[in-house]
């Protein structure tokens, strides 16, 4: 019995050598009597696999986390349309491309439609324009018609207080006819006795001080031309104004204003589109029409502002341009025209002439010089030049606060001469002048500021 016991010891003793051995240590052996007193060995060793032995309790947790799982699979797929869980982030960004794609398609049937509203307040604005237009000539033909003296025979005189609208004073007798009565009255007979009164024309005398009418509100209005047409034609009214606003290369609007006072607020009540670009701060008004130099050559455009289109355009031979031969402010100033009681000018230079003011008188209508006369004064010395009664004058600075008109040029002599009429450049930036028949001044715009002068014409002593 004892030897049994003994081997049993030794094979349980190997036994657990060898499986020591495979769990690296973590085997133990121990001995103790069992519940009838008996002496039992055991021995215990670590699973190499598992770190706890499996439990029923185990086998719960995962079937209710796989029942979770499941649940969140079902909700992801019912938020993403009923999808399966795997393509729900590829729908979603389907989705908001739809969403994209259809307020895009929106927005474009809005723009559309606005695009739509803006054309039709646009020719509303034409529309009204054109009436005022035609208001415009009805009154100045009501003007010009000489007055009733008598209503038609055919206006019944006893029932006029029944039917308003054939009631001879409702026709004649009224305000409004009265007015018009009066200020054809007013209108100054002319003098037959005395045709040198009409002109008026004489040497220049004295140039008053500069009165400005607006400050342009923006760099574009640094420098221009504004301009009044002495002869203006339908559908424009002898008190319209315009602007040329000229800083920058693609210079295309014309600006037009009913008097000064809307020139002064600065509300246009026309703007026109120049088919082609300006340059230079020399365009002239004169006969219903714009002249300007096109721009980056020497092609003299006359834009006809009745029917808004180019009417003529012929180069100004062998004139200098873009540079060649500006007046001293720069600023492309190499042709300038001008306008005075014997018609429409042009000032410029040529190689010919080496730099000296050219100036030729133009036909009107199809551009052709008439004729021509070379100066002895060197453009690019002078800040501008103006015409008046046949004269050609130059201003010495552009920029100096008190210069002087310094030469002038008669054409019907042909002969200039130095002179010293003291001319102001207020705002010292003083980029383009010329002379206004209408209103006996010189218009000016002098750094952002539309200027004017009074002129005084007369005998020189
Ligand atoms: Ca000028």
């Amino acid at each position: 019995m004892i030897y049994l016991k003994m081997w049993s010891l030794a094979v349980v003793w190997i036994s657990s050598l060898l499986v020591s051995a495979q769990a690296q240590g973590t085997a133990s052996l121990w001995k103790g009597n069992d519940r009838s007193g008996r002496c039992q060995y055991s021995f215990t060793v670590d699973s190499p696999k598992e770190a706890s032995c499996p439990s029923a309790s185990t086998g719960t947790e995962m079937e209710a986390l796989k029942a979770r799982l499941g649940l969140l699979e079902v909700l992801v797929a019912r938020l993403a349309g009923g999808e399966a869980p795997g393509t729900v982030a590829g729908a979603g960004l389907q989705e908001a491309h739809s969403q994209a794609m259809r307020d895009k398609a929106q927005l474009q049937r809005e723009k559309t439609q606005l695009q739509r509203e803006k054309d039709r307040l646009a020719q509303q604005v034409e529309d009204l324009q054109k009436r005022v237009a035609e208001l415009q000539k009805e009154a100045e033909r009501l003007r010009s018609r000489p007055c009733p003296q008598a209503p038609p025979p055919s206006v019944p005189q006893h029932d006029s207080g029944l039917r308003p609208g054939a009631d001879p004073s409702w026709h004649y007798g009224g305000p409004a006819y009265q007015e018009l009565k009066a200020e054809v009255a007013e209108v100054p007979a002319p003098s037959p006795e005395n045709p040198e009164d009409n002109t008026g024309c004489g040497e220049l005398l004295s140039v008053g001080e500069p009165v400005s009418h607006r400050k342009a509100d923006s760099i574009a209005g640094k420098y221009g031309v504004w301009m009044q047409d002495p002869e203006p034609e339908a559908p424009y009214g002898p008190g319209m104004l315009w602007r040329v606003d000229t800083v920058g290369s693609e210079v295309r609007q014309l600006f037009g204003y009913e008097d000064m006072q809307q020139l002064s607020r600065g509300f246009p009540t026309k703007v026109l589109l120049l088919p082609e670009a300006m340059e230079s701060t020399g365009a002239a008004m004169y006969r219903g029409s714009l002249y300007y130099q096109r721009r980056r050559s020497r092609t003299l455009i006359r834009y006809d502002l009745a029917s808004e289109s180019v009417a003529a355009r012929r180069d100004l031979p062998h004139a200098g341009f873009h540079g060649q031969f500006p007046y001293s402010w720069g600023g492309y100033t190499d042709i300038d025209f001008a306008v005075d009681e014997e018609g429409l000018w042009v000032i410029y230079s040529t190689n010919k002439a080496k730099g000296a003011i050219v100036l030729s008188q133009l036909d009107p209508h199809s551009l052709e010089v008439l004729r021509s006369w070379e100066t002895n004064i060197r453009k690019t010395t002078v800040a501008n030049a103006f015409m008046i009664c046949g004269r050609l004058y130059t201003v010495a600075s552009y920029t100096s606060p008190n210069t002087t008109v310094n030469y002038s040029f008669d054409t019907s002599t042909s002969q200039s001469k130095a002179m010293t009429v003291p001319f102001k450049n207020r705002y010292r930036y003083n980029s383009m002048v010329d002379y206004n028949l209408v209103q006996r001044k010189l218009f000016a715009w002098d750094n952002y500021h539309i200027v004017s002068y009074d002129v005084r014409l007369g005998k020189q002593q």
